[in-house]
């Protein structure tokens, strides 16, 4: 008898968990946790449940997941070495009390939502209140039984926590000169707002892959790293001399670090919202779902490239073509937001740097006194951890610098100072594995005194894990916390080195075995930067010397 030859395995190509090509079934622990339950639904279990009931009441679904929806991540226990980090589980690194993260669009801030913060820092979180990265402040030390009187304070000055963690649109970042810079080609703030509104808290986009991170800028000095971002727009004028934006999409550092790729497309003002909706509603519908590490945009972007996605939503989201754009400009060094400048209206703006993005309670409560006395109260926070104080008449501008200065914010910082950013680190995270932000502080003043003259542009940004919080691979000089070995063979804190990235240029150079030993950081950060010093040619930078 002839038997049937064994037709060989069909190998079929795993499914990415793409909701659009008919993957709805959960593919990991995350993604069955937000089909379980809507993370914007756990407000109401944290002000009629948790709050009352007290930490030992949470659902951990809720606490090392959907709080994130809320703004809300467990804080690491304090003393807890890097050395740990990763070998414990959650119960035991973490502690009984929270970060959490205040939202603030556009970086735009009014005297009483300043004041209303400074409040909340000294009452609820021990003073602490940290300038992050992408605008917002971050508080320590939250109690669960404090939420519900802390989102009121906060509501009855219309700010809010709403989706600064999770997988949803996190704050939106623009330009923290809109609608002041002389230059400005458009002011985004009512774009930025629209989304926002219409948006955020919004159950349609409560449930994407991952993190999704926007930025809207009109100006001309690109200083919203739209290049990293998920999806931005760029304030442009077309060729028939019609202002709007561009529209770059799938940006991101984090372990696999990628630049945005530009749609070559033109949109109108008024249409902003609707591309925004478009393209979340892709990241929504086809990103990837099947594992954490490739569910940012930026992968399915390096998977379909600018062509496929521009033709994919205008086909399916839009259902018109947009125009095309105008070729996206050379990359530029974003503007430093320190210092005494114009603003269009004939007042100034005075920019000031807290040291790594760190101030406290009482500062802030000073900081909204003197944005009152000297301007109109509107203080915006920055991309670098920086804050700026809008609306102040020229005559009074020294005057409101010596005030600041008083407190160690300086408007004209040594460029160390300036270009510092360190992310949160060990003090409170629990995925680091180094301290961060004293570390930073104590390079800062070391340089300070070893290197007095030293006046080019340089940003040294300081991550304590291979996250990218403070953005290491776009850094001059970017160091990444890791364990490495000292001379006597020991596992110690340290740092891996990368050096000469730029943003729209290229990810900083990492060189095999370029570590330090936190311990050596000054020494070695010093060599650095006097060789540049030593042998960089007029006008060279140091990405172009490295
Ligand atoms: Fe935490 Fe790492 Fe992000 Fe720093 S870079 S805040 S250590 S996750």
């Amino acid at each position: 008898m002839r038997t049937r030859a064994v037709p060989p395995a069909i190998k079929r190509k795993k499914g990415e968990g793409q909701w659009a090509l008919g993957y709805r079934e959960p593919l990991n622990k995350n993604e069955e946790n937000k089909k379980n339950d809507d993370g914007l639904n756990v407000r109401r279990r944290i002000i009629d449940v948790y709050s009352k009931n007290g930490f030992d009441s949470i659902d951990p679904a809720d606490l090392r997941g959907r709080f994130r929806w809320m703004g809300l991540y467990t804080q690491r226990k304090p003393g807890i070495d890097g050395g740990k980090t990763g070998a414990l589980e959650d119960e035991e690194l973490e502690d009984k009390y929270f970060m959490m993260r205040i939202r603030i669009d556009g970086g735009q801030l009014d005297g009483p939502q300043l004041r209303a913060i400074a409040d909340i820092s000294t009452l609820y979180a021990r003073g602490t209140a940290d300038i992050t990265d992408r605008h917002n402040v971050q508080l320590h030390w939250v109690r669960i039984e404090d939420v519900p009187a802390i989102w009121d304070r906060l509501a009855e000055v219309g700010l809010h926590t709403t989706e600064a963690c999770g997988d949803v649109p996190r704050t939106i970042i623009g330009c923290p000169l809109a609608g002041i810079a002389e230059d400005e080609l458009i002011d985004a703030t009512p774009n930025l707002r629209d989304i926002h509104d219409r948006y955020i808290g919004s159950p349609e986009f409560s449930n994407l892959p991952r993190k999704y991170k926007t930025a809207l800028s009109g100006c001309t000095s690109h200083c919203t790293v739209h290049e990293i971002n998920d999806i931005a727009f760029v304030g442009v004028v077309n060729e028939n001399g019609e202002t709007g934006y561009q529209v770059f999409v799938g940006g991101g550092l984090s372990t696999n670090p990628m630049f945005s790729k530009s749609l070559g497309v033109f949109v109108r003002p008024e249409q902003t919202h609707e591309i925004w909706h478009g393209v979340t509603s892709i990241f929504r519908d086809y990103g990837y779902r099947r594992l954490r590490s490739r569910a940012r945009l930026k992968f399915l972007m390096k998977d379909w490239g600018p062509e496929k996605f521009r033709e994919v939503l205008e086909k399916e989201y839009l259902g018109y073509a947009l125009p095309d754009g105008p070729e996206p400009a050379a990359p530029r060094p974003g503007r430093d937001h320190t210092g005494v400048h114009r603003q269009k209206d004939g007042n100034y703006y005075v920019g000031f740097a807290p040291r790594v993005g760190r101030v406290n309670g009482e500062l802030l409560g000073v900081i909204a006194d003197l944005a009152n006395e000297y301007g109109s109260g509107r203080v915006r926070t920055t991309l670098e951890q920086k804050l700026v104080i809008l609306d102040v008449p020229q005559e009074r501008t020294e005057e409101l610098a010596a005030k600041l200065a008083g407190h160690d914010l300086h408007v004209n910082p040594s460029v160390f100072r300036r270009h510092m950013m360190a992310c949160t680190g060990i003090e409170f995270c629990k995925l680091a594995i180094t301290n961060t932000k004293q570390r930073a502080m104590d390079l800062m003043d070391e340089l300070e005194k070893r290197l007095p003259d030293f006046d080019q542009p340089l940003t040294i940004n300081i991550n304590g894990c291979p996250n990218s919080c403070a953005r290491v691979q776009v850094a001059d000089i970017g160091l990444k916390g890791q364990l490495v070995v000292d001379e006597n063979g020991d596992q110690v804190e340290g740092f891996q080195i990368s050096l000469g990235g730029q943003l729209g240029g290229a990810f900083g150079k990492k060189v095999r075995g370029l570590k330090t030993t936190s311990a050596g950081l000054t020494d070695y950060v010093e060599r650095v930067v006097r060789k540049f010093d030593e042998q960089r040619t007029d006008g060279e930078t140091f990405a172009e010397w490295a």
